[in-house]
């Protein structure tokens, strides 16, 4: 599992970073968070993959968030796509997709399903759960947990070969939680597989304020990424527009007991990141800057 940062800019594109959008690469599928303008050329330079199983999820209907979208899904057709595309989004998503769709008059060479988001459980998937919490910005806004489900330990061979189990049917069982009897020997999946391993825990914050909310939402996570426009000297200006200070995404990663905190969504006036993740460091441990095409592995 790992995160790739495909734009990392907020509003406006810079020669070096892109608009705002976000892959979490698993197994087998790659969940997008925002699209933002020009995301299908940071999306190839990736070399994601363009028939890759694919979901898209939208935080907020501001253009440099979810534009991106159209081109990705133009460029998705002339490379003879035919996965289909689940789009989540907040309510507009549907019309604003609907109506590019048309008059672009597309030719779409794969399904495309819109779900309007709301608060609460929006995916419950074999592997994972995602839960969108409301967030505080100039339009409505919702932010994104990943909620890896807990998988069962390791299994060890040598050990069921030890204890005379069988390969095949009786390993099978054992790995799948249930105990087997061998020679009127009772075996259980304890004795041949390790500790449960816990699920990791992933937000995407999106444009917001930090809030009480995002910070109970956000709590115990592995990694989030957060809204880092600006500076602390320019914390007025993050109040009016509705977005974070990269010391206030630092506050609330700490208050919530998150162990990797990475900023992104940077103002244009900046050059570098550094002022931004010298601030948050006065804070947090772990801070991770984002650049365009950065890879993050998620241990
Ligand atoms: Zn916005």
């Amino acid at each position: 599992m790992k995160l790739v940062f495909l734009g990392t800019s907020a509003a406006q594109p810079t020669p070096e970073r892109g608009m705002t959008c976000i892959c979490l690469v698993l197994d087998k599928e790659i969940l997008m968070f925002d699209a933002g303008e020009g995301a299908q050329v940071a999306f190839q330079k990736a070399k994601l993959g363009w028939n890759k199983q694919m979901r898209i999820f939208v935080t907020h209907l501001h253009g440099d968030h979810c534009v991106g979208i159209l081109g990705l899904l133009q460029t998705m057709s002339l490379q003879s796509r035919t996965e289909s595309v689940d789009i989540f989004g907040p309510p507009g998503i549907d019309e604003f997709l609907a109506a590019n769709l048309k008059i672009l008059n597309f030719g779409l060479t794969f399904p495309v399903r819109i779900i309007r988001i709301k608060e609460g459980l929006v995916l419950d998937d074999s592997g994972y759960t995602i839960h969108v919490c409301e967030a505080e910005h100039s339009i409505p806004a919702y932010a994104y947990l990943f909620t890896e489900k807990d998988r069962p330990g390791r299994f060890y061979p040598e050990k069921a070969k030890n204890l005379g189990v069988p390969e095949g049917k009786l390993w099978h069982e054992l790995q799948s939680g249930k105990e087997v009897k061998v020679q009127d020997k009772i075996i259980k999946p304890s004795d041949v597989m390790g500790d449960k391993r816990k699920g990791r825990k992933i937000g995407i914050s999106g444009d917001t304020r930090p809030t009480k909310k995002l910070e109970d939402f956000f709590n115990g996570c592995d990694y989030i990424t957060f809204d880092s426009t600006y500076s602390d000297t320019l914390k007025d200006k993050a109040i009016e527009t509705g977005h974070s200070t990269a010391k206030e995404a630092a506050e609330l990663a700490k208050r919530a007991c998150v162990s990797n905190l990475i900023l992104t969504h940077f103002s244009a006036r900046y050059d570098n990141a550094e002022e931004l993740v010298k601030e948050a460091k006065t804070v947090h441990d772990s801070v991770i800057p984002a650049k365009d095409l950065l890879e993050i592995d998620i241990k």
